[in-house]
């Protein structure tokens, strides 16, 4: 189908379907202008932080590790446990509020840039197929040749290399879900140990290839849920990657002997079609297909430089700027969502302040007695201490208490909090009855762990004494 057509009827299918609604394979070209270099920067260092983070730790810990299974979280070397869900809960919804806002206000910026599926389809998979297969009408000719020998060459080649390719990202995907340290024993380990972890790793490799290979811009255009949700998100006062219609209009060819005065700036060359991955036409408006990667700005930009014309026919503005030349303008949503976002961020910030390795609460045992007269001339109360440790390693503690004059006896004065444990010990306070000179007295309680102290608790200390 030309370009033309696609135009023409293009509210009728997707930019990469027919009229029948079969799917045209796309062959974007690769345009390198200025925004494809700062992309491909980007890239680069994209790229080195995802391969290099499961080896990258923070105070002994990963970078980031995403243990479903063994419900172990590690954010920017901080470690999570179950206990700390609300925290991830806020950290989840602070995060979606800001990507709806950085969509409300940048429109779908993140997709071209920052969206793994994009940084490695366009990045990696696109630039290894360019380079076994040649150009993009290199690749239309092998795709349309034969089974022969040169296309049996280049396509398994193609094949091994993106397996090959897909296999490294699963390996370092499993790292980050596993843990480094955990994947390299299995694959150093005895073969029948590591033989799930190698299942998985087939499945993810054979997942990843087929997204790569095959898939490819049908992840953005109908399977993710955040391209879906353009459509509530955007508004005309969005910044997308948009066609200057009012510049650009009454498109057309450039011809010898032809006025050009009355026509716009548009040549109708078609290149900014061409280079689309999602084989749509950015001069038909903003559509859920396009995932705002600028290739179209380059085309278009490399096109007006020819013809000696400003560059920005294609641009990143608002639609109401381009209609009436006005500048950005905070609408009631993103002041919403700012408003929002703060202060999501704020509790956020306000609990992870207050968030310990280990955390401790001391509570007097309920429905029991206040105090206990024990043999010897000795007045106890009873105490409830609980425990979470929230790291990966093993804890000692201690309890003591800091107002002179009473003592802690608990089973285990020094004892170990192993990783991730929870523990519930009862404790007596005791005090001899001679000293006793209050019904109701304060005291303070200290928690040490590991030889420092973590924590002081206030509580009541009840004793036999006659009230007036
Ligand atoms: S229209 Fe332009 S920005 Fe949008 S996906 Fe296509 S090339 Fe990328
Ligand atoms: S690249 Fe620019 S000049 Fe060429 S068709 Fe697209 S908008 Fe028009």
């Amino acid at each position: 189908m030309s370009d033309k057509g696609r135009t023409e009827n293009f509210r009728e299918h997707l930019g990469n379907q027919d009229n029948t609604g079969k799917r045209i394979w796309l062959y974007p070209k690769i345009i390198k202008g200025r925004l494809y270099k700062y992309r491909t920067y980007l890239s680069w260092f994209y790229l080195a932080f995802f391969f290099a983070g499961p080896f990258i730790k923070i105070n002994g810990y990963p970078l980031l590790l995403l243990n479903v299974m063994e419900r172990r979280f590690v954010i920017f070397g901080q470690p999570f446990w179950p206990q700390d869900f609300h925290l991830l809960v806020i950290l989840l919804l602070t995060s979606i509020v800001f990507i709806v806002l950085f969509t409300v206000v940048y429109g779908r910026v993140f997709c071209g840039w920052v969206c793994p599926q994009t940084v490695f389809l366009e990045m990696v998979f696109r630039k290894l197929e360019n380079l076994i297969e040649g150009n993009t009408n290199k690749q239309k000719k092998l795709d349309a040749m034969p089974w022969n020998r040169e296309k049996i060459t280049k396509k398994g080649l193609k094949f091994i290399v993106f397996y090959g390719v897909s296999f490294l990202i699963a390996n370092t995907f499993l790292a980050y879900l596993i843990g480094w340290e955990n994947l390299h024993a299995k694959i150093t380990g005895p073969f029948m140990e590591g033989l799930p972890s190698l299942a998985g790793l087939v499945v993810f490799t054979t997942v990843f290839y087929l997204v790569f290979s095959k898939v490819r811009e049908l992840v953005c255009i109908m399977i993710c849920p955040y391209g879906r949700l353009q459509g509530v998100m955007l508004d005309p006062n969005s910044m997308v990657v948009a066609y200057d219609d009012v510049r650009g209009e009454p498109r057309g060819k450039i011809r010898r002997n032809e006025d050009q005065a009355e026509k716009g700036d548009c040549v109708d060359c078609g290149l900014c079609v061409d280079v689309c991955p999602t084989g749509i036409d950015i001069r038909n408006g903003t559509q859920l297909e396009c995932v705002n990667c600028t290739a179209c700005m380059d085309a278009c930009d490399s096109v007006m430089d020819k013809i000696k014309k400003p560059r920005g026919l294609i641009r990143i503005d608002s639609l109401n700027n381009i209609k009436n030349k006005t500048g950005f303008r905070f609408s009631p949503r993103v002041i919403a969502y700012s408003v929002l976002m703060v202060i999501l961020l704020g509790v956020f910030g306000f609990l992870l302040a207050g968030r310990t390795d280990v955390e401790a609460h001391i509570l007097r045992i309920p429905g029991q007695q206040t105090y206990f007269e024990e043999p010897g001339g000795i007045i106890s109360n009873i105490y409830n201490l609980e425990m979470v440790n929230k790291t990966f390693d093993g804890k000692r503690f201690r309890l003591e208490s800091s107002t002179p004059g009473y003592d802690v006896i608990i089973a285990d004065t020094s004892s170990t909090l192993d990783a991730n444990e929870e523990l519930k010990r009862i404790f007596r306070v005791t005090q001899p009855e001679a000293d006793v000179k209050d019904y109701k007295r304060t005291i303070e309680l200290t928690v040490y762990i590991d030889g420092k102290k973590l924590k002081s608790f206030e509580t009541t200390f009840f004793a036999p004494i006659e009230i007036e």
